[in-house]
């Protein structure tokens, strides 16, 4: 497990640990051999439109993006939610995406958790080991408008972890809501110990710090980190075995994770 410093000095090191987790047979396996300036694994891209209609980002826009930025492989997260998008961007083009380029995209799937789905868990767990069959390797961008603990959330954590496959969530004041604190974070994880999370977002990030606001779960953190960081707490006082960070953007990068 990454502590804090670990992680914010050694960011690459964050992402190979996630593709530990992501139990990619033969992820590293080609590059021993073949492309070794390529040392970077994005582990949050999306493809298609997001808020602005003329901008698409497309299967192609992406791997050059990624070529330009000596990036060898990126996760492709669908927004199935209401409020993570303004244009929805479906597992099946994330999987479909994966199938055309599997040595470049990684794809995840997802499912808004207010969907239509017969037989509660169990019915999620069809649903998302089908997709795991079809390549996807994990599940998010989990951006949904409740809760974070609510009961139809916990179902799909649940549902996750019987999969077992790692669940890469975002956490703000509309989308996955918490508390200073990250209580119901905590809660979500204490229950479902085997399940790996991936944390993103700008409720995720202001939680480094301490002595926080409620309105400060609802941007990216601004002021002096204080003492006391949910982020610095809940990993150590989980049963999980595993909790990672997704990348921190703001600081060095060239364009915004949503
Ligand atoms: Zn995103």
């Amino acid at each position: 497990m990454l502590n804090r410093r670990q992680f914010l000095s050694h960011t690459a090191a964050g992402t190979a640990s996630l593709a530990g987790m992501l139990t990619l047979p033969g992820l590293y396996a080609a590059e021993t051999t073949a492309k070794p300036a390529s040392k970077y694994i994005d582990v949050h891209t999306h493809i298609g439109r997001y808020t602005d209609p003329t901008k698409e980002l497309t299967v192609d826009g992406l791997l050059s993006w990624m070529d330009e930025h000596d990036v060898e492989k990126a996760v492709v997260l669908p927004l199935t939610s209401p409020e993570s998008t303004t244009f929805l961007q479906l597992t099946d083009v994330a999987l479909a995406a994966g199938k055309a380029h599997p040595d470049r995209l990684i794809p995840f799937c997802s499912i808004d958790p207010r969907q239509m789905v017969g037989g509660g868990v169990k019915g999620l767990v069809k649903i998302i080991q089908a997709w795991v069959d079809q390549g996807a390797k994990g599940f998010g961008e989990h951006k949904v408008g409740l809760d974070f603990d609510d009961p139809l959330m916990m179902r799909v954590y649940e549902a996750c972890q019987q999969v077992g496959i790692p669940l890469l969530f975002h956490i703000d004041n509309i989308r996955g809501k918490d508390v200073p604190g990250l209580k119901r974070l905590e809660h979500a994880v204490s229950t479902f110990p085997e399940l790996n999370f991936i944390g993103h977002g700008p409720g995720w990030w202001a939680s480094i710090s301490g002595g926080l606001e409620q309105k400060d779960l609802g941007g990216y953190p601004k002021g002096k980190v204080q003492p006391g960081g949910a982020i610095d707490r809940i990993p150590h006082s989980s049963t999980g075995p595993h909790f990672v960070w997704d990348r921190l953007f703001g600081a060095g990068t060239t364009r915004s994770a949503v």
